[in-house]
């Protein structure tokens, strides 16, 4: 069973994913008359909107672990759409779920259907929001859409170029991205061009809204305003000419060993939103890896062994945000992290593949990444606030 799953693979059972509970849910098929197909044995009416108990009769065959089977209407309008698979807290027939309703702009019915393959590159592009949403409701980040917070909510355009080029980017909680990059092959044409090692619709969303979390976060805290200029510079220097002399010039010699890419090298904002997507890489992968039982023995970063620690592999309680306390446990993710990427990198290059995560944390990165870990941990649970 996978996050993107919308049935099961065996009993084609329907299934969801469930943003408040974190949880994959039982979802009674689309005119499910209850013939017996799936797993479950009790008739619901899929035309019977009003109740969401999937037993109308009151019978107690739910009492042997079989799950709950939520309504057909507690799914995503976006169903189709945008494939989406995740379901909403009550039957709400038309209703948006937590991740589609921070899509401000989707393409127009005329984009639909007049240019090639844009459904499929919305497709694409949602799913890779719902990672995204995903990750951020784990680390308890505040998470307030648009329509609640007109002034400061976050909203995501999904734009198709029509004459004007679109440019990727983050203003005052709003993200703009250009659908292209859901295409494989102009994807990489641009990789290619501004000679990145890594890019991908995942990546960018976790870069912008980087943007907007160190506004909704860092931006209005003095300390904390002191202490990332100390560590990523002044983010008061002139945004468009570090930018131009960024396209012209390239990076300073030795770039390397204080940003984790080329491009964080260009400004301490883009500083910021590179390294916290590296955080939020980082933290996803090990979770994923660790819910797996990936076990990687070595070699080890730092003073202890990874495997030897928990016995089991990856310590899931790590990867787990609730349980991180203290900005020293980021020392315990990248003991986690490193060996897990060297292994990573070794196996993408048996199959042909570049190295899943190229890239070197350098001494003054793991720093700057504590600062991110930090401030994921200062931000939690705290109000939308602007600066
Ligand atoms: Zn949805
Ligand atoms: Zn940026």
């Amino acid at each position: 069973m996978y996050f993107e799953n919308v049935e099961c693979l065996r009993c084609r059972a329907g299934l969801g994913f469930d943003p408040e509970s974190r949880e994959m849910v039982r979802v009674a098929n689309d005119g499910d008359a209850g013939d017996g197909a799936g797993a479950t044995p009790d008739p619901s009416d899929a035309g019977d909107a009003g109740e969401a108990a999937p037993d109308p009769s009151g019978g107690g065959d739910h009492g042997g672990g079989a799950a709950q089977v939520l309504p057909a209407a507690v799914r995503c309008a976006n169903r189709f759409l945008a494939g989406c698979n995740w379901v909403l807290p009550r039957p709400q027939p038309g209703a948006l779920c937590r991740s589609c309703r921070l899509t401000r702009t989707r393409p127009s019915d005329t984009d639909l259907a007049r240019v090639p393959d844009v459904t499929r590159r919305f497709v694409r592009a949602e799913a890779a929001k719902r990672r995204l949403v995903f990750q951020l409701l784990e680390l308890r980040l505040p998470l307030v859409s648009r329509h609640e917070d007109p002034a400061w909510g976050l909203a995501f355009d999904f734009l198709v170029k029509q004459a004007e080029p679109i440019t990727i980017g983050h203003a005052d909680g709003v993200i703009t991205i250009d659908l292209a990059e859901s295409d494989d092959a102009y994807r990489e044409r641009m990789r290619v061009q501004l000679g990145e090692p890594y890019r991908t619709m995942l990546g960018h969303l976790r870069h912008e809204v980087g943007h907007y979390y160190w506004q909704v976060i860092v931006s209005g805290n003095t300390d904390e305003l002191e202490g990332f200029r100390r560590l990523f510079g002044d983010e008061r220097a002139d945004y468009q000419q570090a930018l131009e002399r960024h396209y012209e010039q390239g990076p300073a010699p030795g770039w390397a060993e204080e940003h984790v890419s080329i491009y964080a090298a260009a400004h301490p904002w883009e500083d910021w939103a590179e390294t916290w997507a590296h955080y939020l890489h980082i933290r996803d992968t090990l979770q994923t890896a660790a819910s797996h039982g990936v076990i990687v023995t070595g070699p080890h970063f730092g003073h202890r062994p990874v495997a030897t620690r928990s016995g089991r592999g990856l310590d899931p309680s790590l990867t787990a945000a609730p349980s991180l306390k203290s900005p020293q446990d980021l020392d315990e993710i990248l003991a986690d992290w490193l060996p897990l990427t060297y292994a990573l990198n070794a196996i993408n290059r048996s199959m042909g593949r570049d190295p899943l995560y190229p890239f070197v944390l350098s001494r003054k990165v793991i720093e700057r990444l504590r600062f991110v870990h930090d401030q994921v941990l200062h931000g939690r649970g705290s109000p939308v606030q602007r600066a």
